[in-house]
């Protein structure tokens, strides 16, 4: 490579050539896995497209960041696919003066998602180091919007309530009460239920004056909502 007085800006795009080839992996993996599978809500796809998905794992998982599955970010926990992300980011029906809540933090990622797409983000995390790591990665990427919490979600974040919008990224045996009565009225909740181990469905729930509203929009597995430890 040719330099001159040391600088070679010419030649190196900014972020360099590694942050390239994460940028064509992202937009290759918005265009085949999520706008394929029917994700059509336009702000998604653009957060999809914008958030670095490998600078929420570890260094050894980063190659496969872009990759069609979720992934392992330590403690028995995973960052969920990204079509996964998508599909329940898209059916929260975001909007940009939104207060979100989301139960299950994990690395992070899904967070960092919602942050671009609505004004501020509460997320709890039952693993304290895990959450100490999301929350450190939000704040070097400069996240500002999103608050981290260590607690069990399942009681949601009383002083904040109510939420335009709960998504929850664990799966509890059935939604907790305390988290439908955490979100405003026209609120939506998506959630997946089920047994540990076993065949769970993703329901999206609105709440009405008249009462919840509950459909069932996708078979899922995701790691269980735990109680303590
Ligand atoms: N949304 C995450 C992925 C979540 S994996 C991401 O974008 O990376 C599910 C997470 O839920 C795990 O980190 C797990 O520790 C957490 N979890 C499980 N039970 C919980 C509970 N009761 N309260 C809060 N978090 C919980």
């Amino acid at each position: 490579m040719l330099m001159i007085g040391g600088c070679d800006s010419a030649s190196t795009p900014p972020g360099g050539p590694e942050m390239m080839v994460y940028e064509a992996a992202r937009k290759r993996m918005v265009r085949d896995q999520i706008a394929a599978r029917g994700v059509k809500d336009d702000r998604v796809l653009a957060a999809m497209a914008r958030v670095p998905r490998h600078e929420f794992m570890p260094a050894s998982q980063r190659p496969l960041a872009y990759e069609d599955g979720p992934l392992p970010i330590g403690h028995g926990q995973t960052i969920s696919q990204p079509y996964i992300v998508a599909f329940m980011t898209a059916a929260l029906d975001p909007k940009p003066e939104d207060r979100v809540l989301e139960i299950g933090t994990g690395s992070g990622y899904q967070a960092a998602v919602l942050s671009g797409l609505v004004a501020e983000v509460f997320s709890i995390e039952i693993v304290e180091p895990l959450a100490l790591r999301a929350k450190a990665d939000l704040k070097r990427l400069g996240y500002g919007n999103v608050r981290v919490r260590v607690g069990d979600g399942a009681l949601g974040w009383p002083e904040a309530a109510p939420f335009d919008a709960i998504i929850v990224t664990c799966a509890p045996e059935r939604v907790p009460r305390t988290l439908v009565d955490q979100l405003k009225v026209g609120g939506r909740m998506i959630v997946p239920v089920g047994p540990t181990g076993g065949a769970q469905e993703l329901y999206l729930l609105r709440k009405h004056p008249e009462g919840m509203e509950t459909q069932a929009v996708l078979p899922v597995r995701f790691v269980p909502m735990v109680k303590d430890r």
